[in-house]
């Protein structure tokens, strides 16, 4: 089957899974952007006594959608599977806090929220944003569907449902008399499978004149900078703008205003209205529509070199863990981020490479990275062993970590990243 425009692409075109349609357009998906081979769910950091019970690996093979250009992953595991007891709290991570903060002050600030506004925040983890609304007295909901955060984000006095939120909850929400003037979400438009739920849902629980921003890391970075690692099972889409406000146009929802963060190694803010919410359109948003075109991201052939820059990654950091395996020196790794298991995995690296790693939150310490089995422990380890190369395994917070890690530099510790490409930081 020829579909215009796209006769001469050389993506392999993949009719390997029957049945296989974009969880937007329900366009049949051919296009491979990238296969990872497979990795267990990359939250479940394993109790060394599961060790020898065996993990379950799943496929990390990314599509893209030949008609909207959402890149996406199928949903080879269950939410529930992976959501609902969750290893990530948000408060662990101190830029993190700020980032959240600030933004609290900023939208305030721009749409005027006082006591009588109500802001609903969805996946709203342990209540790390929420907490500075509540500060500035303005009446807030959190919807998470993992209990056990959620239950920290109670225990601190910030009102949570638990629930996974798509159009079902919304209507149930609505028929209890809430509406939002303000919903936000923060990495989690991209964790939804049932994407076309979650954003009707998001039209049905917004009051009128009320405003959306939702911030998701940014398609057109992940391809510029090789992130491939942020592909990971619970993370099942990947949005360019151009394809965020497709899917928000087809529920009547308008981007009215977009911000480039660094975040997560470079993320999209978004703001959207109602369709006839009469909102002005920003220049923003044609500015970034053009960058995006220009970079390929609304033709099929764009996608086709990514690939191929994710397995040079591969090649460069196995060399590097042999070079120093050769030369006697130790390796260690600092944070277990879900992003970590699946660069670990695909480079097939394991504690024989990489000794174990470090990561504040206690949940995790004494725990194992998944698939690869690299230990982890609390960042002391570091100071106990003194390994000569620390790889930082979360590379979007690396200026974080090399500032908290300064001491390491006096006993000659080098710090590493993989991505955006193999590097022995000076
Ligand atoms: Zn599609």
């Amino acid at each position: 089957m020829e579909v215009p425009g796209t006769e001469t692409t050389s993506l392999p075109a993949t009719a390997k899974i029957p049945g296989l349609t974009c969880r937007f357009c329900d366009t049949p998906l051919r296009y491979t952007f990238v296969d990872l081979g497979s990795s267990p769910p990359c939250q479940n950091v394993v109790l060394p006594e599961d060790l020898n019970k065996g993990e379950v690996f799943y496929p990390l093979h990314a599509f893209v959608c030949e008609a909207c250009y959402l890149v996406q992953l199928d949903e080879y595991v269950k939410p529930a599977a992976i959501f609902t007891e969750y290893a990530y709290f948000s408060s662990y991570s101190t830029s993190w806090l700020e980032h959240a903060r600030q933004y609290v002050d900023m939208i305030a600030e721009r749409l005027g929220l006082d006591e009588n506004s109500h802001v609903v925040e969805l996946a709203s983890n342990d209540g790390y944003l929420l907490q500075w609304f509540i500060e500035k007295g303005i009446p807030c909901l959190g919807v998470e569907p993992a209990a056990n955060v959620a239950e920290a984000a109670l225990e601190k006095g910030i009102p949570t449902r638990v629930a996974f939120f798509g159009e079902d909850e919304a209507l149930e929400m609505v028929g209890e008399g809430i509406k939002a003037d303000l919903i936000l979400g923060n990495n989690v438009l991209a964790h939804t499978p049932y994407l076309n739920s979650f954003v009707s849902g998001m039209k049905t629980l917004l009051a009128e004149g009320g405003t959306i921003t939702m911030e998701f890391p940014h398609l057109l970075r992940l391809m510029q900078e090789n992130q491939f690692d942020t592909i990971y099972h619970e993370h099942f889409s990947y949005f360019s703008l151009l394809t965020v406000e497709r899917v928000f146009a087809r529920h009547g929802l308008v981007v009215f205003d977009v911000e480039e963060l660094p975040t997560h190694g470079g993320s999209l803010r978004v703001f959207a209205a109602r369709h006839d919410g009469g909102r002005d359109i920003q220049a923003s948003v044609a500015r970034l529509q053009a960058k995006e075109r220009s970079a390929g991201l609304d033709r099929i052939d764009a996608y086709r070199d990514f690939a191929e820059a994710v397995g040079e990654v591969r090649t460069n950091f196995r060399n590097f863990l042999a070079d120093a395996k050769r030369e006697g020196r130790t390796v260690a790794g600092y944070g277990a981020p879900a992003k970590a298991a699946t660069l670990l995995n695909y480079c097939g690296v394991g504690p024989d490479d990489i000794a174990y790693t470090v990561d504040r939150s206690p949940r995790k310490q004494g725990k194992r990275l998944p698939g690869v089995g690299i230990p982890i422990f609390a960042p002391e380890k570091l100071d106990q062993t003194r390994p000569d190369y620390i790889v930082i395994l979360p590379w979007n917070l690396r200026d974080e970590i090399i500032e908290q890690l300064a001491h390491a530099r006096k006993w000659g510790a080098r710090f590493v990243v993989a991505i955006p490409r193999v590097e022995i930081i000076p």
